[in-house]
């Protein structure tokens, strides 16, 4: 297990925002999970456990334990018919589990192709990307209860998934959870989820293989979405507002060219176009600046702090409301205070 003392989170973190932790500890086995659970050294200290940092927006240094998982394992966990179930690891790179699927032939997740990220934060997470949700793969959530370091399985049924929502987030779970494994179910019959907008010229394509699709997500992720690598962001900074359909007819009225997506609770609106319609698009505050390509991203041009981002969060929701009267939460996980 590796521990560091006042360790620089920049570096794991897509933000790329200099803050501290007081310990880092990147733990390689269960066991190693539940020692650093029960150590006298960190007992009543803050706790946080991360996965690829690409959801994350520290806003102070953190005064506590932060966790990661070195453990990166695919297995088959069973196979039933033509469904394949795999046993990941939470630390596998949620890419490179795609990859694995791609290259033994395994149906399901090509559309989750490029999301940054690990496999037990996407559980946690519900990440989603062209009309796939990992909850549509997802079977069975294994994880260390931290109250009493026992095993803890979740069927898919019970962590409550709804859109970048699970029981994992929620008040009493978040925190008190840690994924170690996913068991995700993928199928070796060919089929694919081509119905969002820029997959569907692909529904004509004779003899489409899975890599096909997973080339055409990437190429389409890298024309719009910041590469972490080289522009620090943490993805959408805002989920899309769901409304009433009587404020989503007010807002018809006013603004026709509203765009809008009916959902079981409601109008989704995208927070993308309510944010350019304030004429936020590539505004900036300090080093953090509101993506000129995609709008419901922010990124760090370099030199951005938390509080740079905070204020440009701060102003966007502030315009939002203003015009529209909507207030949009954001779907970075804040860490911190606001
Ligand atoms: C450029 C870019 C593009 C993105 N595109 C998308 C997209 O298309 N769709 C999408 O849904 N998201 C997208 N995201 C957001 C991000 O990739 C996802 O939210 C991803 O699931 C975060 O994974 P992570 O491992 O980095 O988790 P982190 O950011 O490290 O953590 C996220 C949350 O999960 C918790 N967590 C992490 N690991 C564990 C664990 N093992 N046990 C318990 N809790 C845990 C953390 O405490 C935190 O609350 C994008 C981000 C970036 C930077």
């Amino acid at each position: 297990m590796k521990i560091s003392h006042d360790f620089d989170l920049t570096g794991v973190t897509t933000f790329h925002i200099p803050v501290k932790a007081r310990i880092y500890a990147e733990y390689e086995s269960i066991d190693e999970l539940r020692s650093l659970l029960t150590a006298p050294a960190y007992a009543g200290m803050s706790r946080l456990h991360i996965g690829g940092g690409s959801n994350l927006l520290f806003t102070e240094d953190y005064d506590g334990l932060v966790m990661h998982s070195a453990i990166r394992q695919i297995a088959i966990a069973r196979e039933t018919g033509s469904d394949v179930y795999l046993k990941v690891s939470a630390g596998v790179n949620l890419d490179s589990f795609v990859e694995y699927c791609i290259e033994h032939n395994l149906y399901g997740a090509e559309n989750l192709s490029y999301i940054p990220g690990e496999a037990g934060a996407s559980a946690v997470q519900n990440v989603g990307a062209y009309g796939v949700e990992a909850k549509d793969l997802i079977s069975e959530v294994f994880t260390i209860d931290t109250a009493t370091g026992d095993e803890m399985i979740f069927q898919a049924e019970e962590c409550d998934y709804g859109y970048r929502h699970s029981i994992f987030k929620t008040k009493d779970f978040a925190g008190r959870y840690i994924v170690t494994d996913v068991v995700y179910r993928l199928s070796r019959e060919k089929h694919f989820t081509l119905d969002y907008g820029p997959l569907k010229e692909l529904a004509s394509v004779d003899g489409l293989t899975l890599r096909d699709v997973r080339n055409r997500v990437i190429e389409i992720r890298r024309s719009k979405l910041p590469e972490p690598d080289r522009l620090g962001s943490a993805g959408s900074f805002f989920k899309n507002p769901v409304v009433t359909i009587e404020k989503y007819n007010e807002l018809k009225a006013e603004y026709p060219e509203t765009p809008s997506y009916p959902t079981p609770d409601g109008v989704k609106i995208p927070a993308a176009w309510l944010i350019e319609n304030t004429g936020m698009k590539g505004k900036s505050t300090g080093g953090a600046q509101v993506y000129p390509r995609q709008c419901l991203v922010i990124v760090n041009n370099g030199d951005a702090t938390a509080a740079d981002v905070v204020a440009l969060f701060g102003e966007i929701r502030e315009k939002v409301a203003a015009k529209f009267g909507i207030t949009l939460s954001p779907e970075v996980n804040i860490i911190g205070k606001l």
